[in-house]
């Protein structure tokens, strides 16, 4: 194959390099100033008033979770049309997800059908803001007001996104928000993520779940001498590291440039697959501005059943493309415990038609013309 263009790859250049190279030769890689310097960059970027670091953005769903007091007994609703982690961090607290079922134009949670699937068990609702198109947080946020819930947006996929005039993690109808920085993401750390909050006593709940549920402050016992601390929860060891946190302030720093690059991508996308006979592709609603993180085509009706063919001959003429995402309730591990009966009608048909086409923002000019020739010579070739 001559060329591959893969469906999202991260930008690294040489000034995330020499910056990574200078932590390496200072004091601390790890607990020191950069992740406070992340953290505070963060926060600023997205309008919220604190942001603490985790290593991924699962454990950063774990996190937020627990500080909001998530625990067994309760629900939380969110939307089968994610990856696994958002529902999974849930289930590491024994709570148990319920999922409402999405949108076929948007493929995020259908804010119409969320009221029906709250019990006097509910707890908790999690929007994702699937391909970096936020989800309906007004809409959203009335049910929470009404049945006093809280709401944690999953923002894997969507920092540097806008809705209603704000950026996504400025939590303006949120108790958090948060991120990842995987490499497919929008910045990278390696692996990564944040939580964001305009709340200090989630914030402080954040810093010692992350740290093995250690504090230094608010001693329940009289305190020994300086060298003192008292564990008061579970927590784990969930910390990033200066090196990573050092790869993500420099990376933070070109965010605006990616996501305007991932925005012009997709006007051209939109623009050449205007009515063309083979696919939808997903519109941004009024208010909301996406940031791309994937560019997902829906197959039409006719395509359905040749999915693993177009698929695979995509795959062959050099178009890394994905599927995002198969439906959570449907894997296995939820089908043995407790989903055999779960239907989400939507998300199993948006799954069907989905396709993830190349989407990134080192992608140029001539690799946006390759993909728009080889998908349309795959199904015209059909
Ligand atoms: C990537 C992702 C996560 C998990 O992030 P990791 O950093 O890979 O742990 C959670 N939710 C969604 C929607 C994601 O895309």
């Amino acid at each position: 194959m001559e060329k591959f263009v893969p469906y999202g790859r991260q930008y690294i250049d040489g000034d995330d390099i020499n910056e990574v190279i200078k932590v390496l030769r200072s004091d601390f890689i790890t607990q020191g100033p950069r992740i406070d310097e992340f953290e505070a960059k963060l926060a600023e970027y997205c309008g919220s008033k604190y942001a603490v670091t985790f290593n991924s953005g699962t454990s950063a769903l774990h996190g937020a979770y627990f500080a909001l007091g998530l625990e067994e007994g309760q629900e939380m609703i969110t939307s089968p049309n994610t990856f696994v982690a958002t529902s999974n961090a849930a289930l590491y607290l024994g709570a148990k997800p319920v999922f409402a079922d999405v949108e076929s134009e948007t493929g995020n949670i259908d804010a119409s059908k969320v009221e029906k699937k709250v019990t006097d068990k509910t707890r908790l609702i999690t929007p994702v803001h699937y391909s970096g198109n936020p989800a309906d947080l007004k809409e959203l946020h009335e049910i929470v007001e009404k049945h006093g819930l809280a709401m944690i947006e999953d923002a894997a996929h969507a920092i540097g996104a806008r809705y209603a005039g704000k950026r996504i993690g400025a939590c303006q109808y949120s108790s958090m928000a948060i991120l990842s920085f995987h490499p497919v993401k929008h910045i990278t750390t390696g692996e990564g993520g944040a939580v964001l909050t305009n709340d200090e006593e989630y914030y402080e709940r954040l810093l010692m779940f992350r740290s093995h549920g250690i504090t230094k402050k608010d001693f329940v016992k009289p305190s020994d001498g300086d060298w003192y601390y008292e564990m008061h929860h579970l927590g784990y060891n969930y910390r990033i590291t200066d090196i990573q946190a050092t790869l993500g302030i420099s990376q933070l720093k070109k965010l605006d440039g990616f996501v305007g690059r991932r925005r012009e991508i997709a006007a051209t996308y939109n623009e050449i697959f205007a009515e063309n006979p083979y696919f939808n592709t997903v519109f941004e609603k009024e208010g909301c501005t996406s940031s791309y993180h994937l560019y997902p085509i829906l197959l039409k009706d006719d395509y359905l059943d040749r999915k693993p063919e177009i698929f695979q001959k995509l795959r062959s003429e050099g178009l890394g493309v994905q599927v995002h995402y198969i439906p959570v309730h449907t894997q296995p591990y939820y089908q043995n415990h407790g989903y055999k009966d779960v239907s989400c009608p939507v998300a199993e048909d948006f799954y069907r038609r989905e396709i993830s086409i190349p989407m990134y923002p080192a992608m140029k000019d001539e690799d946006i013309q390759f993909v728009e020739e080889k998908l349309f010579k795959v199904f015209r070739d059909l």
